[in-house]
């Protein structure tokens, strides 16, 4: 079993503005890196659309409605104060977005594919339930989690972001579902402000491990097999999803972490060792941050290479 790598042209089609930083670029960047042959051997797939239905397993119907009202036939529609705005093509391309995770999880548990990694945009992570926030509209890892447990019946799915900003918008969602869990290492304080090692849902389903501005891979390595990989194994998940943001990156703009290519490919190996041990290996893998070109396209050939090396 191989690699399967779901995209979309629409995912191109999410223009927030020419100085915003989640830019069509971004997909650019990460397509031209995996479009290389050392990823021969990995599948290619377009994103399907995602459902309604599909949204509706995390978002509610009052807020789901807002989101189509909102989607404009030209412009702009700003959803929250101006980070997270609308284009034409923005709902499109959040559905592929959703469509992708959701085919993935149908893709592995069929055992078709050992993994799925989703390059598409925009991210989903702070998404809330009621909540379009920090360049995310609808959350596809959330919704593919729960999707997971709706549709093929798991009773544990754990979603792992190492994203540098802290997913607020999975952790509201999984907060008092105990078949859900949740774990993110983060850059603390920092943007969206929640993430702290206090937060644990209602069934310590939830593990958050903030790090500090400039910390750096001896840091990160160690604070994620003390803190995050133990959790994870106890957990014990019948399927992981990663909230795979690039944004802790060195050479990232918008954060101050110091991760390089090798932290990517570690954690990634580390994690592909406790889906191993506790799901067969199930892992699907969903591009979130990441804004520096450069970073992103070299953290995220590194991650999906270590995806395709099982
Ligand atoms: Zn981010």
């Amino acid at each position: 079993m191989t690699t399967l790598i779901y995209t979309h042209d629409a995912c191109f089609e999410h223009r927030p503005g020419p100085s915003h930083p989640e830019s069509p670029e971004r997909l650019k960047a990460v397509l031209a890196a995996l479009r290389t042959p050392e990823f021969a051997t990995a599948e290619w797939r377009d994103a399907p659309m995602g459902t309604r239905e599909q949204v509706l397993m995390i978002h509610s119907e009052s807020f789901v409605e807002e989101i189509e009202d909102a989607s404009p036939t030209r412009g702009y529609v700003p959803l929250d104060g101006g980070d997270t705005i609308m284009s034409p093509g923005s709902l499109e391309a959040v559905m592929r977005c959703v469509g992708a995770a959701c085919a993935g999880v149908d893709v592995v548990m069929d055992k078709e594919f050992k993994n799925v990694f989703c390059a598409t945009r925009p991210c989903g992570h702070h998404a809330e339930p009621n909540r379009a926030m920090g360049f995310c509209i609808y959350n596809q890892a959330a919704i593919a989690a729960a999707y997971a447990y709706e549709v093929h019946k798991l009773e544990r799915v754990a979603v792992i972001d190492f994203d540098v900003h802290h997913g607020n918008g999975t952790q509201a969602a999984f907060y008092d579902r105990p078949e859900l869990f949740y774990a993110s290492s983060h850059q603390s304080p920092f943007y969206p402000g929640t993430g702290a090692a206090s937060e644990t849902g209602t069934s310590h389903n939830i593990v958050n491990v903030p790090l500090p501005r400039g910390c750096d891979s001896a840091m990160f390595r160690e604070q994620i097999t003390a803190k995050m990989l133990p959790a994870i194994r106890a957990f014990n998940p019948e399927l992981m999803i990663i909230s795979a943001g690039f944004d802790a990156h060195h050479l990232d703009p918008l954060a101050g972490l110091n991760l390089t290519d090798e932290d990517y490919a570690w954690v990634t190996r580390e994690l592909m060792k406790i889906a191993d041990e506790t799901c067969e290996g199930r892992i699907v893998s969903i591009l979130e941050g990441g804004y520096s070109l450069e970073g992103l396209a070299s953290s995220t050939a590194v991650h999906v290479q270590a995806l395709m090396n099982h």
